[in-house]
């Protein structure tokens, strides 16, 4: 397999510069480094730029609605474990619309990979302010400055008992596709919050911003990915300074593998035994 094996006939619609491209070619790479095929992995977008990926990347593809993009992995992920199942979606879609999914998907540690596309915008829709944005930034949403401070994906997950934790950049596509392998080969809930710069409304968090402050946790001296007490401090590092990289990874037993009826064959691999509900309907009736 090769990247362009996971190419579909469409070309991107994403602005010329858009961070996707970045995070597109990563995972296609992360894919054909773990000799993943096309028909082994499933894709459940969100709503947003990232979402038109589904057009642009030959892999089984679930476009879902705005926010509801983990119930759908995660269902899809219990019904056919031997799917390797992954979510791209917005920053927005992640923490604003879809934030009880995603913390209750990391409390129960469900199987999947979770990829947010963090531009702190709402980009599709021209640039309003997103979960993510800081507090006073001016947007078409927010002309005098949002009043909110910005969510902190990062000791969110923490501090919700995620097991793996990691923060990569779109400008940076080769550690990133090294972000995605560890995500998808840890088993449970991986997070990779990705920076993917929104070249065309996001004037303040360009390439330059981030190649300016980001930092490789990877290359920091008695930096250790299993110690809670340095990820949470490293979490809280934003400003003229900003780590990136995995920040946490630990054991933790998998949703599915509390499940004793999914022991055996993928469920949608057994046969399905139709039962005669005629009798039950008629009680609805
Ligand atoms: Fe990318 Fe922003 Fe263009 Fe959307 S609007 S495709 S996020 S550059």
């Amino acid at each position: 397999m090769k990247a362009k094996d996971f190419d579909t006939s469409y070309k991107p619609s994403w602005c010329p510069g858009c961070g996707n491209f970045g995070m597109q070619i990563a995972m296609k790479n992360a894919l054909v480094e773990l000799g993943l095929k096309p028909e082994n992995v499933l894709i459940v977008y969100g709503i947003g730029c990232s979402g038109n990926g589904a057009n642009f990347t030959k892999t089984y593809a679930w476009h879902s609605l705005h926010g509801r993009s983990v119930p759908s992995a995660v269902g899809a992920k219990l019904a056919n474990k031997d799917l390797t199942v992954i979510v791209m979606a917005g920053d927005g879609d992640s923490y604003g619309e879809g934030m009880g999914h995603f913390i209750h998907a990391v409390r129960g540690n469900a199987d999947i990979t979770y990829v947010t596309h963090d531009n702190k915008l709402y980009s599709l829709t021209t640039g309003q302010s997103a979960p993510t944005s800081e507090k006073g930034t001016k947007t078409k949403s927010t002309p005098d400055g949002l009043i909110e401070v910005a969510v902190n994906p990062m000791s969110l997950a923490l501090s919700a008992g995620c097991a793996f934790i990691s923060r990569g950049f779109a400008g940076d596509a080769d550690h990133l596709k090294e972000m995605f392998k560890s995500a998808i080969l840890h088993k449970g809930f991986s997070l990779v919050d990705v920076f993917q710069p929104c070249v065309t409304f996001n004037k303040i968090n360009t390439f330059k911003w981030y190649y300016d402050r980001l930092y490789k946790l990877d290359a920091k001296p008695g930096y250790k990915k299993t110690d809670k007490n340095q990820a949470f401090k490293e979490a809280l590092v934003w400003g003229n300074k900003i780590p990136y990289g995995i920040f946490y990874e630990v054991k933790r037993d998998t949703y599915g593998s509390n499940l004793p009826q999914l022991n055996g064959k993928a469920l949608a691999k057994r046969p399905i035994k139709v039962k005669d509900i005629t009798a039950l309907a008629k009680e609805f009736a």
